[in-house]
C-alpha cells in the first residue's frame, strides 16, 4: 500500500454505494483514459476478465484462430478458447521475449481472425510491423497489456495500439487492487457493445443515462465489473502511479548494475530493453545458461532465505495447449528461455534489503556455476 488506500476505501463505504459503477469507478476510467489516451476505459474483475470481454468484442466464433505467444500465462489462451476459438502459438524473439513479429505471417490462415500479442515484463513487441501485417489481412489487434500499465511504445502508451487491450490489477502487477483488471477501448466503435457485454449483456448503462427507457437482455455477456470497494483502493494506488514506476524503474537500474559484471563473465544475460521502449519496471529477470543451473540457483536462493521463481511453463507444450491449440514452427526459442528464466524479487518494499538480495545472489551463481 502507498497511503490512501484504506481512507479511500473508508470513504466507498461511507457513500452507501458498493456495487461496481460508482464515483471511484468513474474516477478509474478517467484516469486510465486521461493516462493512456483511450476512448474509453472499462474496470474488471480482471485482466482474465477484460480478454474474456475482448474475445466476445472480437466476434470470435467456433473454429476461428488467433494468433498470440506461447511464452505467456494461461489467460491469453483460454479467453479466445471459450469461445471455440484456435490459439496458434508463435515463437518469441530472443531479446525482448516478445512475440517475433517476423513470425506471424507465416501464421495467418483463411480462419484467422485476431493476433493477440503480450508486451513480456512490460516491454512492448514491436508494435510498428505488428499493425501493418493486421491492418493487411484485416485481423483485430488486441494488447494483452497486464504487465505494461505507463510502458509506451516510441512514446505511445500500451494498451492503447491495437483495437482493445487488457491491464491487470492484481496484486503481483505493479497498480494493484487485490484482483483488478480494464478494458481498453482504442476507438469509439466497440465502446457501447463493450459496455453491455460488461453488464451482464444488458443496456442497463444506456438506461441509467437515459438513453434508452427500457432496461432488457439485449446480447451476450457476464458480470465483469469490480466493486466500488476495488476501485476506491485502485484509486489510491493510480494516484501515486508515477511515483510506484519511479521507484520500480530505480531498484530495476540496480539490479541491471548488479547483473552486469556476471553477464559479462557469462554467468547469465540480463533482459534487453530496445532504445524506442519506456518499460515499467514490471519485472527483473535473468537467464541462466542451463535447466539444471536455474535449479541450483533457485534453491541456493531459498537457502539464503530469497523467494525467486520461474515461468511460463509454455502454453504450446501444456495439456490443454495441445488439445486446443496448434504451433507454427519449432518454438525454439521459446522452449529454450522458459527453461532458464528466472525473476527475482520486485516490490517497493524490497529498495532497503537491496543489497541482501545481490549477495545472495552473488553467492547463488558460484554455487550454479558459470557457462565457460
Ligand atoms: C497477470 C497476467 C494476466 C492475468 O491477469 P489477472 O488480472 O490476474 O487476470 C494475463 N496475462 C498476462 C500476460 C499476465 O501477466
Amino acid at each position: 500500500m502507498t497511503g490512501n488506500e484504506l481512507s479511500l476505501v473508508a470513504q466507498a463505504h461511507a457513500n452507501g454505494h458498493l456495487s461496481g459503477d460508482g464515483p471511484h469507478t468513474r474516477l478509474c476510467h478517467q484516469w486510465l483514459e486521461d493516462n493512456t489516451g483511450a476512448a474509453k476505459a472499462f474496470l474488471t474483475q480482471s485482466c482474465t476478465a477484460a480478454l474474456e470481454m475482448a474475445a466476445i468484442l472480437a466476434d470470435i466464433e467456433p473454429g476461428d484462430e488467433v494468433i498470440m505467444p506461447s511464452f505467456t500465462f494461461v489467460s491469453t489462451a483460454n479467453a479466445f478458447v471459450l469461445r471455440g476459438a484456435v490459439p496458434v502459438f508463435v515463437d518469441v524473439r530472443e531479446d525482448t521475449l516478445n512475440i517475433d513479429e517476423r513470425l506471424i505471417e507465416a501464421a495467418i490462415t483463411s480462419k484467422s481472425k485476431a493476433i493477440c500479442v503480450v508486451h513480456y515484463a512490460g516491454v512492448s513487441c514491436e508494435m510498428d510491423p505488428i499493425l501493418e501485417i493486421a491492418s493487411r489481412y484485416n485481423l483485430l489487434v488486441i494488447e494483452d497489456a497486464a504487465q505494461a500499465i505507463m510502458s509506451t511504445y516510441k512514446g505511445r502508451p500500451l494498451g492503447t495500439l491495437g483495437d482493445l487491450g487488457t491491464l491487470s490489477f492484481h496484486e503481483t502487477k505493479n497498480i494493484i487492487c487485490g484482483e483488478g483488471g480494464a478494458l481498453l477501448c482504442r476507438e469509439d466503435r466497440l465502446v457501447e457493445r463493450a459496455e453491455i457485454i460488461r453488464e451482464k449483456g444488458t443496456n442497463r448503462s444506456l438506461f441509467f443515462r437515459d438513453q434508452v427507457d427500457k432496461y432488457t437482455w439485449v446480447d451476450v455477456g457476464s458480470s465483469f465489473l469490480p466493486s466500488e470497494i476495488t476501485a476506491a483502493f485502485l484509486l489510491a494506488q493510480m494516484g501515486e502511479a508515477e511515483a510506484i514506476t519511479q521507484r520500480r524503474l530505480s531498484i530495476w537500474a540496480r539490479y541491471h548494475d548488479w547483473a552486469e559484471a556476471h553477464e559479462r563473465v557469462g554467468r547469465l544475460r540480463r533482459p534487453i530493453v530496445p532504445e524506442h521502449c519506456q518499460h515499467n519496471a514490471h519485472m527483473y529477470y535473468l537467464l541462466l545458461p542451463s535447466l539444471e543451473q536455474r535449479a541450483r540457483f533457485i534453491d541456493a536462493m531459498k537457502k539464503a532465505g530469497v523467494g525467486v521463481v520461474f515461468h511460463y511453463v509454455p502454453l504450446h507444450s501444456s495439456p490443454a495447449g495441445l488439445s486446443f491449440g496448434r504451433a507454427c514452427g519449432e518454438l525454439t526459442v521459446t522452449a529454450n528461455i522458459a527453461d532458464r528464466l528466472v525473476r527475482l524479487p520486485l516490490w517497493l518494499g524490497l529498495e532497503m534489503q537491496l543489497e541482501d538480495v545481490f549477495l545472495a545472489a552473488d553467492n547463488a551463481l558460484d554455487v550454479s556455476g558459470t557457462l565457460e
